[in-house]
C-alpha cells in the first residue's frame, strides 16, 4: 500500500499502527509457523490431511525484509492495493431443527483489494497471484449443536469454515505448506483469491463482522468451522488476548460465549494473532460436503476469455449491471470518450473512469 493511495480509514490505521506498533501479543513481531505441520492435535500446530507439500507451489515467490530470521513484522508487510466492491457479499444462516444452514457466493460483504495483483502494486514485487475473485457456490448443513468428537481429526487445504463475510476462512498453511499469513501478500482485509478464485483469510481480518459481543469482553462470533463450531474473535472472557497459551490443540476451548442469541458455556475456537491464526485441528466431526465444496474451489481459473480488453468491458458492464453491448456502445470506438459515455449511460464520468481502471486492473492488461 502507498501512503498516498490510502483510503482516509486504511491511512488511519496505519498511522496508528506506526504511532503504536501493531497491536500483538507479541508486541511487533510475530513467531514464523513455517514447519508446524503436524498429523495429530498439537498445540501450536496445524494438524493438517495434507501432509506432502511440493516446495515450488504457486505463492509469494519472494519474501521482503518484514520476515528477518524466525520472526515476521507485520507493520512492514505490504498490502495488496485496492477497494473493489462486491454485490452479494455475506453469509446466510438458518437453523432449522438441528442442522444450521450456511448459504452464500463466498464474496465478502467488505472491499478488497485488485486481484490478480497489478504490476503497478508494489505487493507485486514479492507475490505475483493471477487469480481472479470469483463467487463460490458455498452451502453448507452443519449441526446446530455441535459435539466434541472422540478424537480431533485434520483440517483439508481450502475451507475449513465460513466467516460472517461470506468469506472462507482457510488453515495457516499455504500452497508449499509454509507459514501463509507471514509469506503470501493479502489484501488490507487480510483476504485473497486462490485458484478457484475463492477469496479467503488465513487468520484475523481487521474486516471481521463480530456478533454477540459478551458482556466480559469475550469477542464475537465471527464465523463456523466446518464441524459446527463457532469462530470467535482475538478475545477471550475478561477481554485476555487470546494467545496458543489458553487454547487446546484445535485452537479452542471451553468459555461463555454467546452463541444463538444466548450466553451458554461451550466449546468454541478463537483467531490468534499467532500461528496457526485459526484451527489447528476439528474437535467435532466435519462436514463432508463442506470439505468436498473446499476442495473444489482449488481448481485452476476457467481458460478463455477472462483477460484482456473484452474481459474488462464484460466485468466493468457487471459492476455497472448493464449488458457489455450498451457500455460498448457507449463507450463508442477507441479512444473512449468517458465523459460522453458516462452521459449516455447516466452515471458520473468520474465513477466510469473508476468502474473501467479496476477492470483493466482486473482483466491484467
Ligand atoms: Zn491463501
Ligand atoms: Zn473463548
Amino acid at each position: 500500500m502507498k501512503i498516498t493511495a490510502a483510503k482516509p480509514a486504511a491511512l488511519a490505521i496505519l498511522i496508528t499502527t506506526l504511532l503504536t506498533g501493531a497491536a500483538t501479543a507479541h508486541g511487533n513481531k510475530i513467531p514464523i509457523g513455517d514447519g508446524k505441520v503436524s498429523t495429530s492435535p498439537r498445540k501450536g500446530y496445524v494438524m493438517s490431511c495434507q501432509t506432502r507439500f511440493n516446495p515450488n507451489a504457486p505463492g509469494a515467490w519472494q519474501s521482503g525484509d518484514w520476515i528477518k530470521g524466525n520472526y515476521w513484522y507485520p507493520s512492514l508487510k505490504p498490502t495488496v492495493d485496492g477497494a473493489v466492491s462486491w454485490s452479494g457479499g455475506g453469509a446466510k444462516v438458518k437453523v432449522s431443527g438441528a442442522k444450521r444452514k450456511i448459504t452464500g457466493k463466498g464474496i465478502p460483504t467488505h472491499t478488497t483489494g485488485v486481484y490478480p495483483i497489478s504490476k503497478v502494486d508494489d505487493a507485486y514485487k514479492y507475490d505475483r497471484n493471477p487469480n481472479r475473485i470469483r463467487t463460490q457456490k458455498i452451502s453448507l448443513t452443519l449441526p446446530a449443536e455441535p459435539q466434541q468428537a472422540a478424537r480431533a481429526s485434520c483440517g483439508p487445504m481450502g475451507m475449513i469454515g465460513v466467516s460472517l463475510t461470506g468469506a472462507a476462512i482457510f488453515n495457516a498453511l499455504d500452497a508449499p505448506g509454509r507459514d501463509a499469513v507471514a509469506h503470501e501478500i493479502q489484501d488490507a482485509c487480510s483476504g485473497h483469491p486462490e485458484r478457484g478464485g475463492q477469496y479467503h483469510y488465513h487468520g484475523p481480518s481487521d474486516c471481521l463482522i463480530e456478533v454477540g459481543r459478551g458482556a466480559d469482553g469475550h469477542s464475537g462470533l465471527i464465523g463456523y468451522a466446518l464441524d459446527g463450531f463457532g469462530i470467535y474473535g482475538l478475545s477471550g472472557g475478561g477481554g485476555r488476548h487470546m494467545s496458543n497459551a489458553n487454547l487446546d490443540a484445535c485452537h479452542g476451548h471451553v468459555e461463555t460465549v454467546v452463541w444463538d442469541g444466548k450466553s451458554r458455556k461451550m466449546y468454541h475456537y478463537h483467531l490468534t494473532d499467532e500461528y496457526p491464526y485459526t484451527l489447528g485441528c476439528f474437535k467435532g466431526t466435519p462436514s463432508a460436503s463442506g470439505q468436498r465444496q473446499g476442495q473444489k474451489s482449488g481448481q485452476p481459473p476457467r481458460q478463455g476469455g477472462s483477460k484482456g480488453p473484452e474481459a474488462a468491458l464484460k466485468i466493468a458492464a457487471q459492476e455497472l449491471r448493464i449488458s457489455a453491448e450498451r457500455l460498448r456502445r457507449a463507450l463508442g470506438a477507441p479512444p473512449p470518450d468517458f465523459k460522453s459515455a458516462a452521459k449516455k449511460l447516466g452515471i458520473s464520468a468520474s465513477k466510469l473512469r473508476r468502474v473501467m481502471e479496476q477492470a483493466r486492473q482486473q482483466a491484467g492488461f
